[in-house]
């Protein structure tokens, strides 16, 4: 997965591509852009119509820049309708998901929106939060994946919340992973939680 041209967004999509298959529920916690619920769309898109991207972000400005991102990358329309855009804070995540639905995959790309307010950051509290629910309605074999920027401020708090939830989960029921580049100290964490 990981060699020094990838950016940690890409390493954090092959994981992803090597769990979650067509026709499969997923959810973007941290929509942003939009450029990972594009790449869950792909994912999971299936020609029958299935599949589906939950994409949330706590900003109505990365909603607009998800949908219309979309618009631009996507020309299917039906394949678009697959994504249910929700500007609500993450730890909601289990008032959006229907209860039926499998989750295999509950991605966050943690900090700010690339181009936006800069201030307007995910914090330690209502990451938690949302971790405890993407755990609770994840399902067995599913993935937590979470990629954490260290380079700002507050970054560092961030993965100590991330890191502690991590090594608290069961072993008997999770697997718990870091992907982390020694020789760059401050680049991007990822964190994989793995439920059995
Ligand atoms: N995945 C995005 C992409 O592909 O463009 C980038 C995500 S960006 C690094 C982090 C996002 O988290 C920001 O858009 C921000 O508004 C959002 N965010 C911050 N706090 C949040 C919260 N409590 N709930 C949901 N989203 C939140």
């Amino acid at each position: 997965f990981v060699t020094g041209k990838r950016k940690a967004t890409e390493v954090a999509h092959a994981v992803w591509r090597s769990i979650v298959r067509k026709g499969d529920t997923v959810v973007d916690a941290t929509c942003g852009n939009g450029n990972d619920t594009l790449a869950l769309l792909k994912m999971v898109a299936d020609e029958r119509g299935q599949g589906r991207v939950y994409g949330i972000d706590i900003q109505d400005s990365a909603i607009e820049s998800t949908s219309s991102f979309l618009k631009m990358a996507v020309d299917d329309e039906h394949q678009r309708e697959l994504v249910k855009l929700f500007a609500i804070c993450h730890s909601r995540m289990e008032d959006i998901v229907p209860k039926d639905a499998p989750v295999r995959l509950v991605a966050f790309n943690l900090g700010y929106l690339p181009g936006g307010d800069k201030t307007l950051i995910t914090v330690p509290r209502t990451t938690e939060l949302a971790l405890e629910a993407a755990s609770r309605i994840l399902s067995s074999g599913g993935l937590i994946s979470i990629l954490v920027y260290i380079g700002h401020e507050g970054g560092r708090d961030e993965l100590e919340v991330v890191e502690s939830f991590a090594s608290s989960l069961p072993i008997d029921t999770w697997a718990s992973c870091k992907l982390q580049m020694v020789n760059r100290p401050v680049a991007p964490i990822l964190i994989l939680l793995n439920k059995k």
